[in-house]
């Protein structure tokens, strides 16, 4: 997938994807929201932006601990993962006001997984005229805020 991007803080944020390990886990255990793009954290999962998104917005909620996908989930933290889901739900809405979200798991790589062994959930802001959430794999994407400035934005949203 092609990507482009405005030109801003991407070397800082990209300094980020050099450090070794998985980058969930990475996220979770440093205190640098702004370099991890961490929106908010909840007692067992947290919700981050995601650095490669196929909308402006885009936010990935995943359980703190690696190892664990959609079928591994014990009761507390499936809950949190989907009440923190529908929190980014609202934040999306209220910062940004969407037409619509597309939440869901990619299991695997081949189902489009970066990280298959870090199970996360993916919501997905939609607006009319966008490319279906599908489809918009393999396209280029303008991302029209920069990514600074969106998780600033849902981080006072939340
Ligand atoms: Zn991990």
């Amino acid at each position: 997938m092609e990507r482009l991007w405005a030109p801003w803080r991407l070397e800082y944020i990209q300094s980020v994807d050099e450090q070794p390990g998985c980058f969930l886990c990475n996220a979770a255990s440093s205190d640098d929201e702004e370099a991890h793009l961490v929106v908010h954290r909840g007692e067992r999962a947290f919700v981050l932006l995601n650095k490669f998104p196929y909308a402006s917005g885009h936010l990935l909620v995943a359980p703190y601990e690696h190892g664990l996908n959609f079928d591994d989930l014990d009761g507390e933290v499936a809950l949190e993962v989907h009440r923190l889901g529908a929190q980014g739900v609202r934040a999306l809405r209220q910062a940004f006001g969407p037409e619509g979200f597309n939440l869901g798991w990619n299991i695997g790589r081949i189902a489009g997984a970066g990280v298959p062994d870090h199970g996360h959930l993916h919501v997905v802001p939609r607006w009319g005229g966008d490319t279906n959430f599908m489809p918009v794999l393999g396209d280029v994407k303008v991302m029209p805020e920069h990514l600074l400035e969106t998780r600033r934005k849902l981080a006072a949203a939340f």
